[in-house]
């Protein structure tokens, strides 16, 4: 469906949202075999990979500072992709969580979603405002949660749990 097809209330919405998980289910499950078969990369091929975008985020777009970015797929394994330096861009591990299995269409509806919610927190309307409270107390939940798992010195392995 088109991303700028307008639905006729909020509930229909909502059924096109969860048409779109259902879809992205089977992405999931596909991809953790992909994963399964992955071979990882060497520095060598790291820093190519890494080059191709001068150095930056092939998602947002922003530099890549320090080690902390992923080698994404361009195309999965299980449509036809490999696990050479042509089928991967550079992007922050953070942009790649996130955009982790979203579809192109699901993915441009977070991006609406997330672009007309900031303007809501900015302005501070009433939905504006308790979605950016709620959204404060998850982030510094995640950000306890970090520093706990930190301290017991497995934060790395927390950090890369999604199964890419
Ligand atoms: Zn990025």
């Amino acid at each position: 469906m088109p991303i700028d097809r307008i639905f006729s209330d909020g509930s229909a919405f909502a059924v096109e949202l969860r048409k779109l998980h259902a879809r992205r289910q089977n992405r999931v499950t596909s991809a953790r075999n992909d994963s399964l078969q992955g071979a990882r990369l060497s520095l060598t091929a790291r820093d190519e990979v890494l080059s191709k975008t001068g150095g930056r985020c092939h998602i947002c777009g922003g530099s890549i500072d320090n080690n902390d970015w992923q080698a994404d797929h361009i195309l999965a394994k299980s449509v036809g992709g490999n696990n050479t330096v042509e089928n991967y861009l550079p992007a922050h591990s953070v942009c790649n969580n996130y955009r982790w299995h979203y579809g192109a269409e699901e993915f441009q509806w977070i991006l609406k979603l997330g672009v007309w919610m900031r303007t809501q927190i900015e302005i501070r309307t009433p939905i504006g405002q308790t979605v950016g409270e709620k959204l404060c107390e998850h982030e510094r939940r995640r950000a306890r949660r970090r520093k706990v798992v930190g301290q017991r010195g497995n934060a790395t392995e927390l950090e890369n749990a999604n199964p890419k």
